[in-house]
């Protein structure tokens, strides 16, 4: 299974984002003290940025996990 690696924008972790997730879905930092929502914003080169608070609520939330 292949992996990228990406830095958490709000704490710096290492974050291992597997090649199925797409473009716009949702993560959530591996960190437990930050836990951040996160957004896949683009692939290549893989880049994520910070999910408004709010925008965590919408029905269709389902973040990925880390392994
Ligand atoms: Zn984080």
């Amino acid at each position: 299974m292949a992996v990228e690696f990406v830095r958490c924008p709000a704490c710096r972790q290492k974050l291992a984002v597997h090649d199925y997730v797409l473009e716009g879905s949702l993560v959530v930092c591996a960190n437990p003290k930050c836990g951040t929502s996160l957004r896949v914003a683009r692939r290549k080169p893989l880049r994520v940025e910070l999910v408004p608070e709010v925008e965590t609520y919408r029905a269709d939330y389902r973040p990925e996990s880390y392994g």
